[in-house]
C-alpha cells in the first residue's frame, strides 16, 4: 500500500489520506437525481469518481463505494404527479440510462448504490435524533434544522453566514421557517402528492438528508472521502455535514474532495444555451466513447475542464499513439540482448505513475509517464534494442495503468462503436494480437474468450506456422 495525499477541501490543502481502518477506504460519492438523463457535467464528476477510485486500489487499498440515486426530489415529484404515474414508473427510465452511460464510459460499479425511495426509514430516524436535540424543529408539517443553533455551521464553505440576509429566499424555500438560513429535514406533503408517514404527518425527506441517512448506514458514522462537484460544497455539503454530526456528536468525514465545473466551448453549461449535452446527444454525433473517457480524464479535477470537440479528436489521437506502440511491440523481436533500455524505463515509468496518482491525483503527469513509456519503447524497437521479456513487462505495464485510466487496452473497447458492418479490420487485429498475447501468457481463458468474442461476429483465426491469420465467414 502507497502512502496518498489528497486536497481536502475543508482545510484547502493537500492532507495525507489516512483511513479510518488502515488500507481500507470508505468512499462517498453523490449520485445522479433521476429526474432525466445526466448531461456531461455529471460525467466529468462520476469519471472523476472512478478515477480516485481506480487510484486508490492501484495504490493498494481496498475501497467500498457508495453513489446514492436520488429519487425522491421536489423536480421528479412534480414531474410525476403532472405525468400521472408513480414514482418509480418516472425515475425507471433515467435510472436505466444513468447505469447504460456508466457502461459506455467503463465506469466501474460502486459496492453500494442505494435509492432514497429505500430509506425513508432511516432518514426519519436521523430527522427524530436532531429533533430530540433540540437543533430541529416542527413548523406546520415540516422539519426545519436551526442553523444559529450549530456554532460550526458554515466550515466546509468558508461562508459568512452574516452576508446571508434576512428575508432573502432560497430556492427551494416554500415552507415556513424561522430563520431564512434554516434548511428543510422533512418536507410536509401537499395535497395528493406521493409522501410517506412521519411523526410528523406524511412528507418526504429533503436532499440532503438522504444523503447524510445513506452515507452512514453504509459507511458508518465517520467515513474516509466524500466527494461531489465544486457545485455541492455549499449547501448540500455544508448540511450534510451540519446534520451527521450533531446527530452523532463525532466527526462525520475525513477528507471532501470537489470535481470543477464542466465548460462547453469555453462557456458554461445552461439549458438556455442549449450545451448540456447528453451522453447519447455525442454518441449520435459520432464520438467515440473511449476517447470521451480519456478526454474526461486527462484535465486534473480541481481545474476546470473545457469540452470541445477538438478536444476529443486530440484524445482519440493520443490514444492512437499508445495503441501504435503496443502492436509495434507485439510484433517486434527481442533480439537485443543485455543492453536494452527497457527494463530501466518501465521501472521509471512505473514509479513516476505510482507517485504521480498518489500526489491528489496529478492525472497530467501520472499521463506523462505513461507517453513517456510509449518514447522509449519506440526508440528501443527501432534501435532493436528489445531484450528477453521486455515485451511481457512493458504489456504489464499497461495492463496496471489501465487498471486506473481504463483506456489503454484498445480490445476492451473494440466492437462498442461497430457498426452493421461489425468490426473493422483494426479492431479485429488488435483482437488478434491481444489473443496472441495471453497465449504467450498461457493465459488460455482469456484467449479463448477473444476467440470466442470473434466467432460471434463470424470470425474465425486460424493458426498457422507464420502466425495467425483471420477471416470473416
Ligand atoms: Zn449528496
Amino acid at each position: 500500500m502507497s502512502s496518498a495525499a489528497f486536497f481536502n477541501t475543508e482545510e484547502r490543502r493537500q492532507v495525507p489520506l489516512e483511513p479510518r481502518d488502515e488500507g481500507r477506504v470508505g468512499l462517498y460519492t453523490c449520485g445522479p437525481t433521476v429526474y432525466n438523463h445526466a448531461h456531461i457535467g455529471n460525467f466529468r464528476t462520476f469519471l472523476f469518481e472512478d478515477l480516485l477510485r481506480r487510484a486508490l486500489r492501484f495504490l493498494g487499498y481496498e475501497v467500498e463505494q457508495v453513489m446514492n440515486i436520488t429519487d425522491i426530489d421536489d423536480k421528479i415529484i412534480r414531474a410525476a404527479v403532472e405525468g400521472g404515474v408513480s414514482l418509480s414508473e418516472y425515475t425507471a427510465p433515467y435510472i436505466e440510462s444513468f447505469f447504460a452511460d456508466l457502461d459506455t464510459l467503463h465506469i466501474e460499479r460502486a459496492e453500494h448504490y442505494p435509492r432514497a425511495t429505500e430509506h425513508v426509514p432511516e432518514m426519519i430516524e436521523l430527522v427524530e435524533k436532531l429533533v430530540a436535540t433540540g437543533v430541529a424543529y416542527e413548523s406546520d408539517g415540516s422539519v426545519f434544522f436551526r442553523i444559529a443553533d450549530d456554532p460550526d455551521y458554515g466550515r466546509l464553505s468558508k461562508l459568512d453566514l452574516s452576508e446571508v440576509r434576512q428575508g432573502e429566499r432560497v430556492a427551494d424555500d416554500e415552507y415556513d421557517k424561522e430563520d431564512v438560513r434554516d434548511f428543510v429535514l422533512w418536507k410536509g406533503a401537499k395535497p395528493n402528492e406521493p409522501s410517506w408517514d412521519s411523526p410528523w404527518g406524511t412528507g418526504r425527506p429533503g436532499w440532503h438528508l438522504e444523503c447524510s441517512a445513506m452515507s452512514m448506514k453504509y459507511l458508518g458514522p465517520e467515513f474516509d472521502i466524500h466527494t461531489g462537484g465544486v457545485d455541492n460544497i455549499f449547501p448540500h455539503h455544508e448540511n450534510e455535514i451540519a446534520q451527521s454530526e450533531t446527530a452523532t456528536g463525532g466527526r462525520f468525514v475525513r477528507l471532501w474532495l470537489h470535481a470543477e465545473h464542466l465548460l462547453v466551448d469555453g462557456r458554461k453549461m445552461s439549458k438556455s444555451l442549449g450545451n448540456q449535452y447528453t451522453l447519447a446527444e455525442l454518441l449520435e454525433r459520432g464520438l467515440e466513447p473511449r476517447a470521451l473517457r480519456y478526454f474526461f480524464l486527462t484535465t486534473h479535477y480541481r481545474k476546470k475542464l473545457n469540452f470541445t470537440l477538438a478536444g476529443v479528436e486530440d484524445a482519440a489521437h493520443a490514444l492512437r499513439r499508445i495503441d501504435e506502440m503496443r502492436f509495434r511491440l507485439t510484433h517486434a523481436e527481442e533480439s537485443g540482448g543485455a543492453d536494452s533500455p527497457v527494463p530501466e524505463a518501465v521501472e521509471r515509468a512505473r514509479a513516476r505513475f505510482t507517485a504521480a496518482l498518489a500526489d491528489d491525483l496529478n492525472t497530467s503527469e501520472a499521463l506523462a509517464a505513461v507517453f513517456g513509456l510509449v518514447k522509449d519503447v519506440n526508440i528501443a524497437i527501432e534501435e532493436n534494442r528489445l531484450g528477453t521479456g521486455d515485451t511481457q513487462s512493458v504489456l504489464q505495464l499497461l495492463t496496471d495503468m489501465n487498471r486506473v485510466f481504463g483506456v489503454l487496452d484498445p480490445t476492451e473497447w473494440a466492437g462498442e462503436d461497430e457498426t452493421a458492418a461489425g468490426l473493422s479490420d483494426d479492431q479485429i487485429e488488435a483482437l488478434v494480437a491481444a489473443r496472441q498475447e495471453a497465449r504467450a501468457q498461457k493465459d488460455f481463458a482469456r484467449s479463448d474468450e477473444i476467440r470466442d468474442r470473434l466467432a460471434e461476429q463470424g470470425i474465425v483465426i486460424e493458426d498457422t506456422p507464420t502466425g495467425p491469420r483471420w477471416k470473416r465467414t
